[in-house]
């Protein structure tokens, strides 16, 4: 099979990335700055306090609340979350979960898994090596951590391509003050459902 080189970048001035901490946020902020993007124009977003996404697992999550929002959307937060920003959200992850993939298949193509890894690593074995992948590759200091983003808006028809996108975070401050911000960005990748 031949694997055909992507397209160079668009022009672009500054994109957000939502969900970064999980392993597609990671891999496409790599993505980015593999292809020349310079890292002023990436911003990520991540409600939770590392990186692993999925994979981290939470065993004292509490329990879920669930609400409606005005647009009739449905929200689905733990008392971990909400009383702790940065602690997970409803996650799928269970205690002795281990992959149904083997792990060679679970890499990026760059950095394999560590030599001696099981062939159907534990999910803390996961969370960690894209924690390592995230730390490794110097993508920490483009995402905002415990930074949920509330809101996206889309006005394509602006003259300004700069703030073609608007996006509503939310963050608890040094003083433990609930912020909400808005930022714009000419382009956004959004990694979450
Ligand atoms: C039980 C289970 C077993 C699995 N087993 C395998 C397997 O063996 N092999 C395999 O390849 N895949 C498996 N998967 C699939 C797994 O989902 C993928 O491996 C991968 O981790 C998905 O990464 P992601 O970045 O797309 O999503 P996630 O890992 O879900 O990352 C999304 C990130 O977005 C963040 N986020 C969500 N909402 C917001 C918001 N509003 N603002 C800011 N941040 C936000 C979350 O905190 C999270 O960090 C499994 C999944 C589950 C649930």
């Amino acid at each position: 099979m031949t694997i055909i080189p992507s397209t160079a970048l668009p022009p672009f001035s500054r994109v957000a990335i939502i969900g970064a901490g999980g392993a597609s946020g990671l891999a496409a902020i790599a993505q980015l700055l593999d292809k020349g993007a310079k890292p002023d124009q990436i911003v990520g977003y991540e409600a939770r306090d590392t990186a692993g996404g999925v994979w981290n697992y939470d065993e004292d999550a509490g329990q879920c609340n669930v609400t409606w929002a005005e647009d009739g959307s449905l929200a689905l937060r733990t008392e971990a979350e909400i009383y702790d920003a940065g602690r997970n959200g409803p996650n799928a992850i269970y205690d002795g979960l281990r992959t149904n993939l083997p792990q060679e298949c679970m890499t990026f193509r760059d950095t394999p898994h560590q030599k001696g890894t099981e062939t159907f690593p534990t999910y803390h074995q996961i969370a960690s090596y894209l924690q390592n992948y995230a730390k490794d590759k110097g993508l920490l200091s483009l995402i905002r951590f415990k930074t949920l983003v509330r809101q996206v808006h889309h006005t394509p028809d602006t003259t300004d391509t700069s703030k073609r996108w608007t996006v509503v975070v939310e963050y608890v401050d040094v003083k433990g003050k609930l912020v909400n911000d808005l930022q714009y960005f000419s382009h956004i990748s959004k990694w979450i459902s």
